[in-house]
């Protein structure tokens, strides 16, 4: 099937309503990225801050692109002139240099943070505790270009489904939780992204309102870097 295919059966078939489809264009060239966005899709998602940059100046600019990987402060320039959102905040730190470059942009950056739920030492995010040290934090609470909007967790990358769907069941009981303490009057705070191509079924069933969704698209992706394809 074509990327439009593919993205017309999620729509009709797959994905409710009420879930927000990011495409995950990491590592394939503009053109594919072009037939996605040919096909209705606006949101996509990348990893790299430099491939990012270079094909936000490529494609059209009514495209709203979305970080999902690890970004390292020194990089913030880059993407927040235009940034939809950043999906991967793992640290006050990281979030108070967002929160400087969108100020110089006259900006508000739409920020998710990044929890980390899955059995792995590789992944990024924050610890539940580490969620809650944030918020109530007075260097938090003094940030006004920056904008928390959710939470985002990746599970394992396991074929244990219970596993999955238990990581992911913690991840909306524990957004259910900072909902209420923190953000009960804030309409803003509302996405749980949770769920890639392997699990995003599971995700869903556990309360999920963003996938973020890559080979199911675009197919697999070669380990060769997306400048040579
Ligand atoms: C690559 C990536 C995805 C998409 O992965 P697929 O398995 O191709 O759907 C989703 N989320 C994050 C954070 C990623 O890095």
């Amino acid at each position: 099937m074509s990327i439009a295919d593919n993205i017309k059966s999620l729509k009709k078939e797959t994905i409710p309503l009420k879930v927000t489809l990011i495409a995950v264009s990491k590592t394939k060239p503009a053109e594919q990225v072009l037939e996605a966005y040919t096909a209705g899709q606006r949101l996509f998602g990348e990893n790299m801050v430099q491939e990012l940059v270079e094909k936000q100046e490529q494609l059209p600019k009514d495209i709203q692109w979305h970080l999902i990987g690890h970004l390292q402060s020194n990089k913030v320039k880059y993407i927040a002139p235009f940034i939809s959102m950043i999906q991967s905040v793992d640290s006050l730190k990281l979030l108070q240099e967002i929160n400087k470059h969108a100020e110089k942009n006259s900006r508000i950056i739409d920020c998710l943070l990044q929890v980390y739920i899955a059995d792995e030492d590789t992944k990024f995010g924050l610890a539940f505790d580490e969620v809650i040290e944030l918020l109530r934090s007075e260097e938090f609470s003094e940030l006004k270009h920056v904008r928390i909007r959710g939470l985002m967790g990746i599970a394992t990358n396991t074929d244990n489904e219970k596993q999955i769907k238990d990581e992911y069941y913690e991840l909306k009981t524990f957004f259910d939780g900072i909902k209420q303490s923190f953000f009960r009057k804030d309409e803003a705070f509302s996405v749980l992204s949770m769920g890639m191509s392997a699990d995003y079924k599971i995700a869903i069933e556990q309360g999920s309102n963003m996938v973020r969704l890559g080979s199911t698209i675009f197919g697999q992706r070669v380990v060769k870097h997306w400048k040579n394809n």
